[in-house]
């Protein structure tokens, strides 16, 4: 359970950018190749946010596709499974630009009183 370690150092992270203010909302994009549970990651943000700045922070997700560059035919292509194969002309000689990724987009702060 990964998602465990990375929602500590999320809330750490917070916790330094909140200082003594509390936070509203922490945006997260998640790629669907970075092998992470977008329902686990909020529900370990929920345990482990009790006693932190990010206590009533909500978490909101967006789910980054999976896109990859072709190097035969110069093409970028948005793929729905794990097929790297180029859309285009059909080879082999891709990379992957995004999906990979797990970061913190932004973090809201609570209005100060
Ligand atoms: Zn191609």
């Amino acid at each position: 359970m990964h998602e465990y370690s990375i929602v500590q150092s999320m809330l750490d992270l917070c916790e330094k950018h909140a200082k003594d203010r509390k936070v509203d909302k922490v945006a997260v994009k998640i790629g669907r190749m970075s092998g992470i549970e977008p329902h686990f990651l909020k529900e370990s943000f929920d345990v482990f946010k009790e006693e932190t700045a990010c206590e009533s922070a909500t978490m909101e997700i967006d789910i980054i596709d999976i896109t990859i560059v072709c190097k035969d035919c110069g093409k970028e292509a948005v793929i729905d499974s794990f097929n790297f194969f180029c859309p285009h002309c059909k080879g082999g000689n891709t990379e992957v630009l995004t999906g990979q990724e797990m970061h913190i987009d932004y973090i809201e702060l609570k209005e100060e009183k």
